[in-house]
């Protein structure tokens, strides 16, 4: 046992309600038997690199600067969008000071004399995150892909494993390499005082089946299995003391495509598409964003519609939101971004949809946006770092999951903006923090939109949103 050391598993794009006993066994009896979050949100926009970002660094996006999973930032791409899949593109952000304003974990450990380590069957560019600055200070790093990992943690695993298994859906065949990998090879050579490992099922065979195909089922039992191979590598004293389960966000249906630049040709240079769209105008005033504003609110495709003012982050425009409620609002987000609109509206129960921008064909699971099947994340302790059999109706964020890491390890969480999840912790008795609710709203013409939150000790925590407009709410 590594002295009050912690391993955080993240299963990417896995919503609460479908981390269920029947579909990933293992991991729901470690959830009741340890400390288990009920009220977990991710950030906003809810995507991978950004809320990877965001778990690392214990910080909301308007404060790490990694503000969207692709961007316009004409800096690092001159011509084009920023897509920090890319570990090139991300390389040369970093080169340029523009890609994240804070320190990651991994840094963090680095300064203590800590040891840290990453596996990841996540895309490069989410490595790159979850990993930042690891392989400048020699910390080992496992991934999937090609020119991504540390030299001498890949040669290890290929010449104890052999090649790494092709991608698929499900990937169970890398996440089992991977796991392995974690198992049999870092925590035996390098003890590491905080692993992470990524797991990036069921996140991609919901993208290409939906969150309730039996690919994707077979998927969360491939990472199920994979976990309870860990649990039993935990039982055997030889790992981590503590172990920390997460997901990174959720998942709803995807219903529709909507060609972003045909429906908004004036703005084709200043697009960037998503479920999460950004608008980077060219002269980015309150006249011209008010403009831009009352123009999308007319679209039937247009969600909830946020706004960050130039030099005024609270300040805001009929038909939007400042984008700082949301965490959001940094030199390097889009003046004007919005969601695209989803269905239904505000009613709990019913299964939620939403128009994509590409990627995935209708049917197929996808995130981003504000829906409570987007925003719910699994979050769960478990080890003598955290109470048993504990449930947690605290609501909390992934910027709460470094500061949390970061006191079971016993050092100081200066620079995050998340809260250590004190009340989920063994031994201190610490009082659940005071929670209250708000509800924020905006409308200007047939569009209105709202934004429910949790005040936990005064720091908003986005519980999800809503939006209804021209056209009704599509199918
Ligand atoms: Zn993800």
């Amino acid at each position: 046992m590594i002295d009050g050391s912690t391993l955080l598993v993240c299963f990417d794009g896995l919503r609460r309600d479908r981390a269920t006993t029947d579909r990933m066994p293992n991991l729901a009896g470690f959830m009741a038997a340890g400390a288990d979050m009920i009220n977990a949100r991710s950030v906003f926009p809810s995507e991978t690199r950004v809320a990877s970002t965001s778990t690392v660094t214990g910080c909301a996006p308007g404060l790490h600067g990694l503000v969207a999973n692709q961007f316009i930032n004409r800096q690092v791409v001159p011509d084009g969008l920023f897509n920090t899949a890319s570990h090139e593109a991300l390389g040369r952000a970093d080169a340029l000071g523009v890609l994240i304003d804070r320190e990651s974990l991994g840094q963090r450990l680095a300064r203590a004399g800590k040891s840290f380590a990453v596996v990841s069957t996540a895309t490069p560019g989410a490595t790159f995150m979850m990993s930042y600055g690891a392989a400048r200070v020699g910390q080992p790093v496992f991934s999937v892909h090609e020119g991504v990992g540390t030299p001498v943690l890949m040669e290890a695993a290929a010449a104890c494993f052999g090649p790494i298994p092709g991608a698929a859906t499900p990937n169970t065949a890398r996440i089992d390499y991977a796991t392995r990998v974690l198992t049999d090879i870092v925590y035996p050579m390098h003890r590491p005082d905080l692993a992470i490992l990524w797991m990036s099922d069921p996140d991609i065979t919901s993208h290409g089946f939906g969150i309730d195909a039996p690919e994707t089922i077979a998927a969360q039992r491939g990472c199920d299995e994979a976990f309870g191979r860990i649990l039993d590598f935990w039982k055997t004293g030889d790992g981590p003391e503590n172990i920390v389960v997460m997901s990174d966000h959720g998942h709803i249906t995807g219903s529709a495509k909507v060609d972003l630049a045909a429906a908004l040709p004036e703005y084709a240079a200043s697009l960037s598409p998503g479920t999460f769209s950004g608008l980077y105008l060219p002269d980015p005033t309150p006249q011209t964003i008010a403009a831009t504003v009352e123009r999308l609110a007319a679209e039937p495709f247009c969600g909830l519609i946020f706004v960050d003012m130039p030099g005024a982050p609270e300040a805001s425009v009929p038909g939007a939101l400042p984008a700082s409620v949301m965490g959001g609002g940094h030199a390097r987000s889009a003046p004007v971004s919005f969601t695209l609109r989803t269905s239904p509206t505000a009613r709990i129960g019913e299964p939620e949809t939403c128009l994509f921008a590409g990627g995935i064909e209708p049917g197929g699971g996808m995130h981003g946006g504000l829906t409570r099947g987007e925003l719910s994340t699994v979050l769960a302790g478990g080890g003598p770092a955290f109470r048993a059999g504990f449930v947690s109706e605290t609501p909390c964020w992934l910027p709460d999951i470094g500061p949390t890491l970061l006191t079971i390890l016993g050092l100081p969480t200066d620079g995050t903006s998340g809260r250590a999840l004190a009340e989920t912790l063994a031994g201190g008795n610490a009082p659940a923090p005071a929670v209250t609710r708000r509800a924020l709203h905006a409308s200007i013409a047939d569009h209105e939109q709202g934004v429910e939150q949790w005040l936990v000790d005064g720091r908003p925590i986005t519980d999800f949103g809503w939006s209804t407009g021209r056209d009704g709410v599509p199918q």
